[in-house]
């Protein structure tokens, strides 16, 4: 899938298999998320990493905390299986990782991946630590993630580089050796892994922060150190418009240069809120930067004075939901759908125009202006509905469109370059 939006670098880097789902090597970046269950309960765990995979998580990470944890995971697994899930499930290990891993080996066959984070893996030992949990990689022949993460940053590490720094003639000012010590870190780490006689294509990297400018000033400068693919995500990034805004401002600008081999959104979700809504803001980003396609888009404007009714905004809701309950059946039936683009627009104003970039769209009659609604298919003006049934009219009309246009191998043309709004 190509990459585009501005000026667009593309990073070559290996490709890593996990569990049949490819990560860089110029595939598609892919989305991934992680459960909130105690991992300690199967059924729970299992029933989460279902609802992600479900909305369209391509990876799956839990955690495996505890020796619980871990002699739980085959029964997740089974009952993945048993529900037709096959989903690649990562395992999440700090400070025993070596441990559990070594006297669960049934987790450690069915893991896909396993994530190490280099600052906990222990300190006299820590190489010995790091090294073991390698060789387990190794022997199941399993890829590993090494996630650098500034709340547990390698303090050995961050001392001997502080330490450095201060015998500078130059000194650089204490966040850049921050910096310096998350990408040394994750760099070094990935070295002896490969020393231990891990192979390069078993290796993701991922160097995470809370910070949007420093998650990008990070990636930056680990990018072109190495080829490995890049996991990439704000650590922590925070609760509702928050989280999502700072995670967008975070990500945009490293996908648009090419840096990023998957992406996890780590929402905090509210109490009882809906997991999944990170694997959604994960595709939404990939969408939005033209990377990927999930599902149709719906341009809308967002009405003014001239829409003083609520019907347009019932009516790009109602197209939005429609939509999105017919994907599941379309995505089988009509592939290419997701890439469409509609367009709801509220009036004259800038609706034609809006309508003739989409692949199909409406728009409205504003406040003052005649109670009629031209629809364009295609840049072409199809017809003008009026009347109490403009919404269902406009619903067949797009389900015509669907079917006759992504129902055979003939495509609809690309619409042009979106105006802006
Ligand atoms: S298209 Fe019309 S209704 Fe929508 S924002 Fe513009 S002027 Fe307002």
């Amino acid at each position: 899938m190509g990459r585009s939006g501005g000026v667009v670098i593309e990073r070559e880097t290996v490709q890593v298999d996990i569990g049949g789902v490819k990560v860089g090597g110029g595939e598609p970046v892919v989305v991934q998320s992680m459960t909130n269950t105690d991992t300690a309960d199967p059924a729970a765990t299992a029933a989460q990493i279902k609802a992600l995979a479900d909305a369209g998580s391509e990876l799956v990470r839990i955690t495996v905390n505890t020796r619980e944890a871990a002699a739980a995971v085959p029964e997740v697994m089974e009952r993945l299986d048993d529900s037709g899930c096959s989903v690649p499930v990562v395992g999440d290990f700090h400070y025993n990782g070596h441990i559990l891993l070594a006297e669960y080996p049934a987790a450690a066959g069915r893991l896909a991946k396993y994530r190490i984070n280099p600052g906990n893996v222990g300190t006299s030992r820590r190489d010995e630590n790091f090294q073991a949990i390698v060789r387990i990689a190794m022997e199941n022949g399993k890829a590993v993630r090494i996630g650098v993460n500034w709340g547990s940053l390698d303090q050995r590490l961050l001392t001997e580089l502080m330490d450095a720094n201060a015998r500078s003639s130059t000194p650089k000012e204490s966040g850049a050796v921050v910096r310096d010590a998350m990408v040394e870190s994750a760099v070094r780490s990935a070295e002896l892994a490969q020393e231990t006689g891990l192979a390069e294509n078993r290796i993701v990297l991922s160097a995470k922060v809370s910070g949007v400018r420093e998650l990008v000033a990070v990636y930056e400068q680990l990018a072109p150190l190495t080829r490995y693919p890049l996991h990439l995500g704000l650590t922590e990034a925070g609760m509702g418009t928050k989280g999502i805004v700072a995670t967008v401002a975070g990500l945009s600008p490293l996908l648009l240069k090419g840096i990023g081999d998957t992406i996890r959104v780590s929402l905090t979700p509210r109490p009882g809120g809906d997991r999944a809504e990170e694997v959604r803001v994960a595709q939404q980003i990939l969408q939005s930067l033209e990377l990927r396609s999930f599902e149709p888009q719906v341009t809308s404007c967002p009405g003014c004075g001239r829409t003083t009714s609520t019907f347009f905004q019932e009516m790009t809701e109602d197209i939005q939901g429609y939509i999105r309950e017919q994907m599941p059946f379309w995505r089988e039936a009509f592939p290419g759908v997701e890439e469409m683009k509609v367009a709801v627009m509220g009036c004259v104003v800038n609706g034609p125009g809006e309508s003739k970039h989409a692949n199909l769209g409406i728009s409205l009659p504003g406040t003052f202006e005649e109670p009629k609604a031209p629809v364009y298919v295609d840049g072409q003006h199809l017809k003008t509905l009026k009347g109490d049934h403009i919404v269902d009219e406009f619903k067949t009309i797009l389900d015509e469109y669907v079917a006759r246009t992504y129902g055979s191998s003939v495509k609809a043309h690309e619409p042009a370059e979106t105006a802006a709004g």
